[in-house]
C-alpha cells in the first residue's frame, strides 16, 4: 500500500484529463495537493474532490509557459503547503499539422507550454526540494518524444526535449535526494484525443499490442508509483504507459 501521507504535491494541467487524474490519485494515497490550471474553474472543481477526500488542496490558475505566473503559483503553493515533496510537470497541448504549413506561433506555444513550463517549475521548485534533500520531480512525456510523429513536429520536438531535461535534472539533482523521471503515455481517452476520428483511433489500434486506448488511470498509477518511496533508486528513467506500443 503507497502512503503519501504528509507529502505536498504540486500538479499542472490538474484540472482535467490525466493531470485530474494524478491530482486525484496522488491524494487518494494521502497527499496534500495543489491543482494548477489555466482554466480556474477546472481547477477548483479538481480541488474541491481532493478536499471530499479530507485532504488539503489548493487550486491555482497559472498559464505554466510564463515564468510570472510560475513565481506567483509557486509562491502561493509554499504559503499553503509549506513545502514541496512531488512536482508534475502534466499541462501539455498540441497545435498539429505538417511542418510545411506550420506557423511560427503553434511552434512557440507547443515548446513553451510543454517544454519551457517545465524548466520554469523545476527552477522554481528546485530551491525547497534541495534545502529539504528531497523530492520527486516526474515529468509527463509522450511516446512520440521517442519514436516521432508525422505531423506532430513541435509537440514530438517538446516531449523529447522533456527527456533530456528529465534525464539532466537527475544528475543535477541526484545528490540532493531528488528523483527526476518521465512517464510517457500511448494514446490515452481524454479531451485531447477527443479530436481523433473512429477510423484514426481503429487504425491507431493495430500498433498497440494490448489492443486498446489508455486511461488516464493507467497514466496516474505510473505516476504514483514513481512518487512513492518504492521508486527511491529509479532516477532519470522513462517509463512508457502505452499498451506496449514502443518496445
Ligand atoms: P488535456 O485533457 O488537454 O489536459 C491538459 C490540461 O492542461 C488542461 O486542463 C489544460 O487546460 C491544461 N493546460 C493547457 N495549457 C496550459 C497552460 N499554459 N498552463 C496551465 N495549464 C494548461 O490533455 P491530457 O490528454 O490530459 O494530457 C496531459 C499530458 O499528457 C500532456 O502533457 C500531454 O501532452 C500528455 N500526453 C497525453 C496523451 C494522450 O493520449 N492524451 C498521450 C501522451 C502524452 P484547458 O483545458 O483550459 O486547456
Amino acid at each position: 500500500m503507497i502512503s503519501l501521507v504528509g507529502k505536498a504535491a504540486l500538479v499542472t494541467g490538474g484540472g482535467r484529463g490525466i493531470g485530474r487524474e494524478i491530482s486525484l490519485k496522488l491524494a487518494r494515497a494521502g497527499a496534500d495537493v495543489g491543482v494548477c490550471d489555466i482554466d480556474l474553474a477546472t481547477a477548483q472543481q479538481a480541488a474541491g474532490e481532493i478536499e471530499a477526500l479530507g485532504r488539503k488542496a489548493l487550486a491555482v490558475k497559472a498559464d505554466v509557459s510564463s515564468a510570472d505566473d510560475v513565481a506567483a503559483m509557486f509562491e502561493s503553493f509554499l504559503q499553503a503547503f509549506n513545502r514541496i515533496d512531488i512536482l508534475v510537470n502534466n499541462a501539455g497541448i498540441t497545435r498539429d499539422g505538417l511542418i510545411v504549413r506550420m506557423k511560427d506561433e503553434d511552434w512557440d506555444r507547443v515548446i513553451n507550454i510543454n517544454l519551457k513550463s517545465a524548466f520554469l517549475c523545476c527552477r522554481e521548485a528546485g530551491r525547497p526540494m534541495m534545502k529539504a534533500r528531497g523530492g520527486k520531480i516526474i515529468n509527463i512525456a509522450s511516446v512520440v518524444g521517442l519514436m516521432g510523429n508525422a505531423g506532430q513536429v513541435n509537440y514530438s520536438a517538446s516531449k523529447a526535449g522533456l527527456i533530456g531535461l528529465t534525464k539532466t535534472l537527475a544528475k543535477e539533482f541526484a545528490s540532493r535526494g531528488i528523483m527526476v523521471n518521465a512517464v510517457a503515455p500511448g494514446y490515452i481517452q481524454t479531451p485531447m484525443t477527443d479530436k481523433l476520428t473512429d477510423e484514426q483511433k481503429q487504425k491507431l489500434l493495430a500498433y498497440i499490442p494490448l489492443q486498446r486506448l489508455g486511461q488516464p488511470e493507467d497514466v496516474a498509477h505510473a505516476v504514483l508509483f514513481l512518487a512513492s518511496g518504492l521508486a527511491d533508486y529509479i532516477t532519470g528513467q522513462v517509463l512508457t504507459v502505452d499498451g506496449g506500443l514502443v518496445m
